[in-house]
């Protein structure tokens, strides 16, 4: 049997991925392995191993079996060439930038953006990056803004906490067309519900802390290179990792740059919790999206609800978009009380929802986004970001939806 079977869906592929990728002993789970150093037998294949003629491995933090075969599941769900994984979904986005930028580059960067990636953003200015924040649901604001040393479009899928979706399809065509490298963090969506190699995405970022893992049990994060970008027209990549095939050049100067010189491994113990939390990757979108797609349809209809902002919603502006891309809208959603109510008195009369800044967890978790995770963004920032100070961002878990909707709905009373 072979590892991939191009008719199976990726829930079905993922299931068998360790058993069919060789786990020892014929184990359905890739083993745990702890050790950190590994030994060789001859002295000429450990040079093999370092100078990358021979697959093995050396030493931990550049991977083990056991994160090898996350990556080959991660790899999977996004129908990739090739998958690095980290410690966070934040060591990998300051990898893949730190591995492939240089002083005096441009970025443009989707202006709804999560906030630990702005941040990163802010210290890539600080070495010389030049970045450009967009209105990136249109993609002729990014077309504005492109000049010749663009190396870099970033975007995400759905944005945290407004859900603007953004014109993947657009900024996908614009960059294929102009030879520049198209990256999207998936976290908010998944490969389970979107897979952005679709729209000519050259690398992707998943956080496994979120959707992936699910369990809100286990840090990780992972790039993975779609085979779609030519990487003999990026000008910087350095002459040592061009020995490789060109098609590995970017994934090799991340992994080799970025992942080495950030530290940020992936332990072992942490990636089987992962990998395990991974197989129901499907199940849960669908129950998680569909509660919130309920839950965002009664708040809609209720007197003291000024607004709700959820793809799922006809209501949204980019709900044809998101209709015509995604499986499914996923767990995220925010809305407005009217301004007779409270958001923190609001908050606290939940039974079910706990406050907390996760998402993606099987729980259901409330956050007044204003106060607490767009609070150091200042007032000004946030109003750019259409982030009030009444939202409350909800990440729906996988409770039964009768409980949730009599949870939300007892809180106005
Ligand atoms: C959470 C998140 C990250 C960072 O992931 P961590 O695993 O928490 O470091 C990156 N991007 C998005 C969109 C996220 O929601």
């Amino acid at each position: 049997m072979t590892e991939r079977n191009d008719s199976w869906d990726i829930s079905t592929r993922v299931l068998h991925a360790d058993r069919l990728g060789g786990a020892e002993a014929g184990a359905l789970h890739q083993p745990v392995h702890t050790g950190v150093a590994y030994g060789f037998d001859r002295a000429e294949d450990i040079a093999a191993v370092f100078q990358g003629r021979q697959k093995g491995f050396a030493y931990a933090r550049t991977g083990t079996p056991t994160t090898q075969a996350l990556e080959r599941r991660v790899n999977l769900l996004e129908d990739g060439a090739a998958t690095v994984a980290f410690s966070t979904g934040m060591a990998a986005i300051h990898a893949l930038f730190f591995a492939l930028c240089n002083a005096g580059d441009h970025v443009i960067c989707t202006s709804f953006l999560f906030g630990n990636t702005a941040s990163v953003m802010g210290s890539l200015t600080r070495f010389g990056v030049d970045v450009d924040f967009v209105d990136a649901t249109e993609s002729a604001n990014v077309a504005q803004v492109l000049r010749e040393d663009t190396r870099i479009v970033f975007v995400e899928t759905i944005a945290n906490p407004r859900t603007q979706v953004v014109d993947l399809e657009g900024i996908g065509k614009l960059c294929a067309e102009r030879g520049i490298l198209f990256v999207v963090d998936n976290t908010m969506t998944s490969p389970w519900a979107f897979q952005p190699k679709r729209v000519g995405a050259s690398l992707v970022i998943n956080s496994l802390t979120k959707h992936i893992g699910g369990h809100g049990n286990a840090l990780g994060g992972a790039v993975t290179d779609t085979g779609l970008f030519d990487w003999a027209a990026y000008p910087n990549i350095q002459d040592v990792y061009k020995r490789f095939e060109t098609a590995a050049w970017g994934i090799t100067q991340i992994k080799k740059k970025g992942l080495r010189d950030t530290g940020g491994a992936l332990a072992s113990d942490v990636a089987h919790r992962l990998s395990a939390g991974m197989e129901t990757l499907g199940l849960r979108m669908e129950r998680t999206s569909s509660n919130a797609q309920q839950l965002c349809e009664m708040l809609e209809a209720h007197p003291k609800v000024a607004r709700v902002y959820y793809p799922g919603l006809k209501t949204h502006p980019q709900h044809d978009r998101a209709a015509t891309l995604f499986r499914a809208c996923s767990s995220l959603f925010s809305f407005e009380l009217a301004d007779s109510v409270d958001c923190f008195e609001y908050i606290d009369r939940l039974r079910l929802a706990i406050p907390s800044t996760n998402l993606g967890d099987t729980r259901t978790l409330v956050i007044p986004a204003a106060h607490t995770i767009f609070f150091e963004a200042g007032p000004e920032r946030r109003a750019e970001m259409g982030i009030a100070d009444s939202l409350i961002r909800v990440s729906v878990g996988l409770e039964h939806p009768d409980d949730l909707l009599a949870d939300f709905a007892q809180a106005f009373a």
